[in-house]
């Protein structure tokens, strides 16, 4: 029996009947629990019209882009490019061709790293990133810094996962030239104060990468407000497909930029002497892209902005308090995570109660949660633990799913004392 919430009739802009039943995933049982999923924040789960979108593409309208002469081809194209005036109102760039498009969040920082990086850093140049990155937002930097001889510097957060303002000002110094940091974290949830750092960091001359994954699906983003120089976001944590992700970056500094996979698409000339590039975005987008999944994200995005960025936060951030308090309420439990500025991620553990251990507890009540590190090593050792439990809000969670992960919990501690 699944205890009712007392926040269940809760007042709310959002339509969360009509959300849920826009989510087939969701009429489903696990264990012979219904399906309560908390890990949004590692991939979101499909509406139908993104299911519908992608198999209406292949059943009608599928060819390959850009390329074909004939009818079908032009309209797929026009279809896959229509996408990308999507995302460029979606992140209020000022021109489409500066909105990539990639494998996803992790292709665009390898990108920005191998070309960017390779073409404009040299030895001693420092890059700073926060304790809190995912490794995709780490490892592309270190394999260019062991390559360049760069420095890595590593901002610090406090104990409630916050930025250390101070400390990030610090290090900044006339040999940064970049500054690379999540908008919101994935693993604690921490929300950046990205609008202060880029200012911060452009008055020191350097340049600023945002790893939007967990902002761009919760919150309106504008990257021209905040003057990001590159922001990367992954279609599948949008509702979108998998294997489809945008790199944001200023066509000033795109253009500039050498190629960084060579193909199909990306070239305007080849001969075996010289081959000259193709202009913004197909420079950066050698061979058959994702087109489906680019079309499938084109129509996440028209289904989130029907739900409105307002709807959503308003709904998520009820979801997190209410969670909030709810495991407050358990003694022996630690939330890793408690900055003022959070996304609707829930980072935990339970006395000395391996998260694995929690998680497949949990799992047999039907809820869904990540368990482990959330590929942020680093985040982990500052708060002295190898893993935590992690549920993450999306626009389908009710309070009764919160109430579902609380009573799960009180269950795996009843088994484990
Ligand atoms: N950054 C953050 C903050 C993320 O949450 C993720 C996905 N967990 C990534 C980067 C990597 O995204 P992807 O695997 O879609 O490339």
């Amino acid at each position: 029996m699944i205890a009712m919430s007392d926040r269940a009739g809760a007042p709310d802009s959002l339509d969360l009947n009509r959300v849920r039943a826009d989510f087939p995933i969701l009429r489903q049982t696990v264990h012979g629990k219904p399906l309560c999923f908390l890990d949004s924040a590692a991939s979101a789960q499909k509406p139908q019209v993104v299911i519908d979108t992608v198999s209406k593409l292949y059943e009608t309208g599928y060819a390959n882009i850009h390329r074909g002469i004939y009818k079908l081809s032009q309209d797929a194209t026009e279809a896959y490019e229509g996408v990308r005036e999507q995302v460029r109102d979606l992140i209020n760039a000022e021109h489409a061709k500066e909105c990539i498009f990639l494998r996803g969040a992790t292709e665009g920082i390898n990108l920005v790293a191998q070309s960017w990086g390779r073409a404009f850093l040299r030895e001693g140049d420092e890059i700073i990133l926060t304790e809190i990155e995912h490794h995709s937002n780490i490892v592309p930097w270190q394999m260019l810094r062991d390559e360049k001889g760069l420095q890595i510097k590593v901002a610090p957060v406090g104990d409630d996962g916050a930025l250390d303002m101070d400390a990030f000002a610090a290090l900044l110094s006339p040999r940064t030239r970049l500054v690379a940091m999540v908008h919101v974290s994935n693993a604690i949830g921490t929300i950046m104060p990205v609008e202060k750092i880029i200012e911060l960091a452009h008055a020191a001359g350097a340049k600023v990468l945002i790893d939007g994954c967990q902002a761009v699906p919760h919150m309106p983003v504008d990257v021209r407000a905040l003057d990001a120089d590159f922001y990367v976001f992954s279609g599948h944590k949008i509702y979108g497909p998998t294997g489809i992700g945008v790199l944001y970056g200023k066509a000033e500094l795109l253009d500039a930029m050498p190629p960084w996979q060579g193909g199909g698409d990306m070239i305007s000339t080849v001969t075996f002497e010289k081959t000259t590039y193709n202009e913004l975005p197909q420079k950066f987008e050698a061979g058959t892209p994702n087109i489906a999944g680019g079309i499938g994200l084109g129509a996440a995005i028209d289904y989130v902005r029907s739900i409105g960025f307002e709807a959503i936060a308003g709904h998520e951030t009820a979801l997190l308090d209410y969670a909030t308090e709810k495991l407050r309420g358990i003694s022996q439990l630690r939330i890793i995570g408690t900055a003022p500025e959070k996304g609707a991620i829930l980072s935990f553990v339970v006395d000395d109660i391996h998260p694995h251990d929690i998680g497949t507890i949990l799992d047999r009540e039907g809820v869904a949660v990540r368990t482990g590190h959330h590929c942020a090593q680093p985040a982990m050792e500052r708060f002295g633990v190898t893993a935590t439990v992690r549920a993450s809000f999306a626009i389908y969670n009710d309070f009764n799913d919160v109430d579902r992960l609380v009573a799960a919990i009180r269950k795996a501690l009843e088994i484990f004392e």
